[in-house]
């Protein structure tokens, strides 16, 4: 077993997260680590680099609040920033507060053990390092950790293999070259448009058609920017009380589905549509509740689809059919216009399977399928969302059990911010809080702010542990599905689910709705840490 370190804390994870929990911590004056996996800060926008990478939150709004100098200073370029963009106001922010220096990346934590009588947390790399910890700061990542699908033959195709969340750092030439895509995600929907610019040949695999809103992505106006700067606490104060914590500059109107008429209604989804990105749908307050008026909006979208191609065969293999919104909608540039190109093509391997892949490329269909020969082949097939950094971690908790075990018939976490059994553990966007159904900066934020007041609270009080109760989490993993179970969000196989993984168990992981859960978690401190125990 290597010497280790003691601090007082150990963050896992140099995103936006875990740079922000060092810095809020070094505010405490505790002695605070960090660890990654990854070469340098960033998180998601370090991994991420595929071509047209960028957010799906305004700018604006993707970026920390907690430092009012910073907010005015940091200057936009786009609507939507570019991945090269927000790593740099990253790599910004960590040089600004002189973040690096804590941490220890290229390497991963491998093993994390609690030990009842020190009472301290023992963690090891995969570097050979180890650290005593009194409270360990989990800022894996919700969307961290990449999934290649199960194809037979994978490992055989002889020309590149690209994961969209692996991205070369040295841009790969893709000119001139037959390339495939399989998926239609977002991270397919932004990298599609660009892909098709430089290759030769593009075949998309597609095995579910995705709903995509247009981004209307523009360069900031120096007014607008200063506009909102102007107004920044007030905008974000307001942001935080709408259900996913951006769009406070969205034109609104609090009206259900079927309250307005058929043109009324048309013309809302239009204004939208004008609008673009996220907000699409808030158009109705019930889009996401009542099966009807989902469709409407769907429907809406569909023709949209069938206005941006000009093949009617095209279109229809494009349109989507389950609910919109049940999987993340997508925000786009041109990605459906891009099958109107001569040189791309649309396979849809939801009716005619991939069956395997050759070192020449893709086979589709079994006895008499096509093989489809490329030079490369890109896998834009997502992640093990919510669970799927912390599930490769052996995490032992107070009676020696896994997390793993523990999760095995899914997450269960109190207010997505502790887990019973292992305490001085805290999740940052963990399983049943908003995270992924929230701007997650704002997310972030919250929860790291939590964190901190309360591992102050607990040195004020001359406590040494917090960890939640049996009881209080069960009853929250049950609201959180509760709450989802009033809504369309589980009625298709989206990765909120865990359906995208296979043997994943089905389990609706985000809370929805970010002011509620706001509130909750105030209420909970305020009732002396209801559901924890502090000793
Ligand atoms: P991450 O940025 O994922 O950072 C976690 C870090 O932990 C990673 O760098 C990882 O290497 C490290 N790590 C994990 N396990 C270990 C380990 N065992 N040891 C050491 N290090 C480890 N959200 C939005 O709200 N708006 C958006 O527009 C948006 N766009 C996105 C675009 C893409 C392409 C993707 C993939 C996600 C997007 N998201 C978006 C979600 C995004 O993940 C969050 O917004 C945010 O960046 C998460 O920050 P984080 O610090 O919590 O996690
Ligand atoms: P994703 O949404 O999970 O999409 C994965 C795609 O791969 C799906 O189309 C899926 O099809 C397909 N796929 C997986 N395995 C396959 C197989 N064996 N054969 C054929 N197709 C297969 O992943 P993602 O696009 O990386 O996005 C994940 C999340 O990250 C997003 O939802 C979003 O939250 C975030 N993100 C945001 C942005 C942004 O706009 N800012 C960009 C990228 C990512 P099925 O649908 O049929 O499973």
């Amino acid at each position: 077993m290597p010497a280790s370190r003691s601090v007082d804390m150990l963050v896992v994870g140099a995103g936006f997260a875990g740079l922000y929990m060092v810095h809020r911590a070094r505010g405490l004056g505790l002695d605070v680590e960090g660890v990654e996996a990854g070469d340098g800060v960033g998180g998601t926008w370090y991994w991420n680099r595929y071509p047209g990478a960028r957010c799906d939150v305004e700018s604006l709004e993707y970026s920390y609040s907690f430092d009012e100098d910073l907010q005015q200073e940091w200057e936009w370029t786009e609507r939507y920033a570019t991945q090269p963009e927000i790593l740099r106001y990253i790599e910004h922010v960590a040089d600004r507060f002189d973040l690096r220096r804590s941490f220890r990346f290229g390497t991963r934590v491998t093993t994390a053990t609690w030990s009842e009588s020190a009472p301290r947390w023992t963690v090891e790399t995969d570097a050979g390092d180890a650290y005593e910890a009194r409270f360990l700061v989990m800022a894996t990542g919700c969307l961290s950790m990449p999934i290649d699908p199960q194809i037979p033959g994978l490992e055989t195709f002889a020309g590149e293999i690209l994961h969209t969340s692996r991205w070369p750092h040295a841009e790969p030439d893709l000119v001139g070259k037959r390339v495939g895509v399989v998926g239609t995600g977002s991270s397919a929907v932004q990298s599609i448009p660009l892909i098709a610019e430089r290759a030769a040949a593009l075949t998309v695999f597609q095995r579910t058609p995705t709903y995509a809103v247009p981004a209307h992505n523009h360069s900031l106006d120096p007014e607008e920017q200063a506009a909102v700067k102007a107004r920044y606490p007030e905008l974000r104060a307001e942001a935080r009380q709408m259900a996913i914590a951006t769009g406070s500059r969205v034109p609104r109107i609090d009206a259900s589905t079927f309250e307005v008429d058929e043109q009324t209604r048309h013309q809302r989804f239009e204004q939208a549509w004008q609008w673009g990105g996220l907000p699409f749908l808030g158009a109705f307050n019930d889009l996401i509740i009542d099966p009807a008026a989902n469709e409407t909006a769907a429907e809406f979208v569909r023709a949209k689809i069938r206005e941006q191609v000009s093949d009617p065969e095209v279109a229809a293999r494009l349109t989507p059919r389950q609910v919109i919104g049940c999987k993340r909608l997508c925000v786009d540039s041109g990605y459906y216009a891009t099958f109107d190109q001569p040189h791309v093509r649309l396979v849809d391997v939801g009716a005619t399977p991939i069956d395997s892949v050759t070192p020449a490329g893709v086979r589709v269909g079994s006895d008499d399928g096509e093989d489809i020969e490329l030079d490369v082949l890109v896998l834009a097939t997502g992640f093990d969302a919510m669970t799927g950094a912390l599930d490769r971690i052996d995490i032992r908790g107070r009676d020696g059990a896994t997390l793993r075990e523990r999760w095995a018939a899914g997450p269960q976490t109190y207010l997505g911010l502790g887990v019973h059994g292992f305490p001085n553990l805290f999740t940052v966007t963990g399983p049943g809080s908003p995270s992924v159904l929230a701007n997650m900066v704002v997310a972030i934020e919250h929860h790291v702010d939590w964190i901190t007041d309360t591992v102050a609270h607990l040195d004020g009080t001359g406590r040494t542990t917090i960890e939640a109760e049996r009881e209080a989490q069960e009853e929250w993993v049950a609201y959180v599905n509760d709450v989802a179970s009033y809504t369309l969000f589980p009625t298709c196989g989206s990765w909120y689910l865990g359906a995208n993984v296979p043997g994943k168990p089905r389990v609706f992981m985000p809370l929805i709705g970010f002011p509620g859960y706001v509130q909750q978690v105030s209420d909970v401190t305020a009732d002396a840490y209801r559901g924890f125990t502090l000793t």
